[in-house]
């Protein structure tokens, strides 16, 4: 799969009322999930590797609005990955603690180490998100907020840190349905709350914040990608075969045995 389109180029435009969320990459379901098992071998391979050889650290940043399927994303695409490599930091409301200090001190010391992925469910970016759309902080100091960002983040790649940035786009009416269905089916009502729909009537200002995040974030070592996530199964597949692909580059090696390995009879 060419993974391109989906990726954002540095300084470019995006328009994201137009930018669909609903690809279906012309493949069906089945074909779609089999392509996505087979990538989740590869990855599952590829993760050993990046263990073994502990060279490079791995940072994978979603975000999405509510209900755009975070958790189903890390649930379905590191399915099977050895949970020992691979770390999960959620980044909700912040603490009195984590409000007494810069924005970004929370988010620093979740970064991988060296042979590790790092999954941010959420991340930093909610400071020029729900912090903007809620003024939360005055325009002044979000607005700079751009720039620091960009520089931590250009620090991580220096510094030996792959960054993989996911923006998980749906409908309006995609996010009413799943609303809809966390309401009406028992097993979801845990995860509605009525905020959610008053998120929801903010939907035009996250979109807004969405994309001057994109135009303003997406670097070379550090794109975003948008990913077309009203079907779940597509989503699964495009956000794989980023991961397999940004992996394979890494050209990663096994590390040299011992001298002497080679050969030797265990008795
Ligand atoms: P959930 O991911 O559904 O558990 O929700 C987490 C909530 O925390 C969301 O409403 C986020 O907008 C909110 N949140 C995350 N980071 C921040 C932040 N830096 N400032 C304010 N709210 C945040
Ligand atoms: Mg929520």
């Amino acid at each position: 799969m060419d993974i391109s389109p989906y990726r954002v180029a540095p300084g470019a435009t995006t328009d994201l009322t137009t930018t669909p969320t609903d690809d279906d990459g012309g493949l069906d379901k089945s074909r779609g999930r089999k392509l996505t098992k087979a990538l989740n071998k590869q990855l599952e391979a590829l993760q050993e590797l990046l263990y073994a050889e502990r060279k490079h650290k791995v940072l994978v940043v979603i975000q999405a609005t509510d209900t755009g399927g975070k958790d189903g994303t890390i649930r379905h695409v590191f399915d099977g990955v050895n949970p020992q490599g691979v770390k999960v930091a959620s980044f909700k409301k912040p603490t009195e603690e984590e409000l007494a200090h810069d924005y970004l001190w929370r988010v620093h010391r979740h970064t991988p180490g060296a042979g590790e992925i790092t999954i941010f469910n959420r991340s930093h970016y909610e400071d020029v998100l729900v912090v903007r759309v809620h003024d939360l902080v005055a325009q002044d100091r979000w607005e700079r907020r751009y720039d620091h960002i960009a520089n931590l983040e250009r620090m991580l790649a220096d510094e030996g840190t792959t960054i993989i940035k996911l923006f998980l786009h749906i409908s309006k009416e995609e996010q009413r349905e799943r609303l809809q269905a966390r309401v009406d089916d028992p097993q979801k009502n845990w995860k509605f709350s009525f905020g959610d729909l008053a998120e929801r009537e903010r939907w035009d200002d996250y979109q807004e914040a969405f994309r001057e995040m994109l135009e303003r974030t997406s670097t070379a070592d550090s794109p975003w990608y948008i990913i077309p996530a009203d079907r779940k199964w597509y989503r699964n597949l495009v956000v794989s075969e980023i991961m397999v692909q940004t992996l394979e580059g890494l050209a990663m090696t096994w590390p040299a045995p011992e001298v002497g390995v080679p050969g030797t009879l265990v008795e």
